[in-house]
């Protein structure tokens, strides 16, 4: 690993206060920064190096600014490793995971039955792209249909390719079903707080106005309504018209909300009156989240297409589509594809994952953990006068503030705590390894609520 070399010169030296040069910039590293305030160029002076007081985390950050586009507001914690449900920074800080790679590691860091399966596939086969068969993307689909409302299975890499496949899935089904119309219905109903993904599909489904508008023209066809409105949805999903409605049935990002019961019983009865199919969104919420393996089973309200992805390979890339023999029939051969989807190299680990989460006992314990989560919340939490609403089932929870939650966030972390935000920046939300212990859990709960007073703190002006 590269370090900052300066030749000794105690002028230079002595102005150096490494906390202020590595400033954040736009919530980013600026290595330009390091090297202006300086006013050196290091290839000039190659002879005798000395290294600074720069610490490995800063090098690391100060080179993603400088080579990486800048996409990411990153926190500036570089990890090095994992453990359970632990991160390690480069400079060895231990940190208590309730993040999980938003919503990703399930199984924590590192399972070794996890890690083994990545290890055999590896020595095995890794990739065969779709031309060809392979036993472990069968076995996956197979295990993921057994235990859903699905026939049938497609994989993608991620959970905005999921949403796109199931958009591009739900206009073949309207053109397979109206064969003889030349406008087949082609529409998308979707909802405010939404979060389907980046692409631009997906992401005409994203009611976050300043994640399109910059992109715009998007895909055009959706329309937004008020999460939760029955009326609403019940006047605007129409015959000939609308293709889908995409639904979370627990909002993530969109700050943790959950629908109700009457209202995703009204989607499905609107849709099967408009003749339009109804996908539910599980990327963040599903597989044993929410104490149940599919959130929608918490409602007893099926859809015609689920979506996948976070979870489902433990931290490897994958996003799966489950749709019913009926929708299946719409798709043909070229319809759609990936070249990595799917490959025995993922696959086989996330059937690891599967048949841990699926586990009656292992979906108990996170209904639990969940229960006791929230419990310990609202003790601790209660009576703060920023704490509006604790909200989430099982081990998807939000908790909202009526300021934004990043300095709390921030001053979690400097404790060792990772948490993270959603909604509008004012909610935090705290979506651990499902395997995580309650004296971990404990130890989030009362690092959060010593943490709590920063909110009292007045932003200079
Ligand atoms: N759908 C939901 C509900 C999500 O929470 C996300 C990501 O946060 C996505 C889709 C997009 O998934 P990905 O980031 O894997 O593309």
């Amino acid at each position: 690993m590269a370090s900052l070399n300066l030749r000794l010169n105690s002028s230079i030296s002595s102005k150096i206060d490494t906390s202020t040069i590595f400033k954040l910039k736009n919530g980013r590293f600026n290595a330009c920064n390091v090297f202006a305030s300086l006013n050196l160029d290091t290839k000039t002076y190659p002879s005798t190096k000395v290294k600074l007081g720069v610490s490995k985390s800063e090098e690391i950050m100060a080179a993603e600014a400088k080579y990486l586009v800048g996409t990411y507001a990153r926190a500036p914690v570089v990890i090095e490793r994992g453990k359970g449900c632990k991160l390690f920074d480069v400079e060895g800080k231990e940190y208590l995971d309730m993040t999980s790679g938003i919503a990703v590691n399930a199984l924590g860091h590192c399972d070794p039955e996890y890690v083994n399966a990545i290890k055999e596939q590896a020595d095995t086969v890794i990739h065969t792209s779709n031309v060809y068969y392979t036993q472990p993307q069968v076995d996956l689909a197979k295990r993921l249909v057994e235990c859903s409302f699905g026939d049938r299975v497609f994989f993608s890499n991620s959970g905005t390719e999921a949403n796109e496949a199931a958009i591009k899935f739900s206009r073949k089904f309207q053109r397979h079903l109206h064969p003889n119309e030349e406008d087949p219905p082609a529409e998308f109903v979707t909802f405010t707080n939404s979060f389907h993904g980046r692409t631009m599909g997906a992401l005409a489904l994203t009611s976050k106005e300043n994640y399109r508008s910059p992109f715009q023209p998007v895909m055009p066809g959706a329309t937004f309504l008020e999460y939760g409105n029955i009326e609403a949805a019940t006047e605007v999903i129409k015959r000939g018209k609308t293709a889908a409605v995409f639904v979370e049935p627990i909002q993530g990002e969109g700050g943790i909300y959950s629908a109700t019961q009457e209202f995703l019983q009204s989607l499905r009865s609107a849709c099967d009156d408009a003749g339009a199919l109804l996908v539910f969104d599980e990327v963040q919420c599903g597989l044993g989240r929410t104490g149940y393996l599919w959130a929608h089973e918490s409602y007893g309200v099926f859809p015609d297409i689920m979506t996948l992805a976070k979870p489902l390979a433990g931290g490897l890339p994958i996003g799966a589509v489950l749709v019913t023999e009926r929708v299946a029939s719409a798709i043909a051969p070229g319809d759609h594809g990936s070249t990595f989807a799917g490959s025995p190299g993922i696959c086989k680990p996330a059937l690891v994952v599967l048949e841990k989460i699926m586990k009656p006992e292992f979906l108990a314990s996170v209904s639990k953990k969940g229960k006791y989560l929230k419990e310990l919340l609202l003790q601790k939490l209660e009576g703060n006068k920023h704490v509006k609403e604790v909200r989430g089932l099982g081990l998807i929870v939000g908790i909202e503030l009526d300021v934004p939650a990043s300095p709390l966030v921030d001053a979690c972390r400097k404790s060792g705590l990772l948490v993270l935000t959603a909604g509008k920046g004012n909610v935090v939300r705290l979506v651990p390894p499902l395997v995580i212990s309650e004296q971990e859990l404990k130890f989030a709960v009362d690092i959060l609520s010593e943490c709590m007073p920063v909110l009292d703190i007045e932003e200079p002006k």
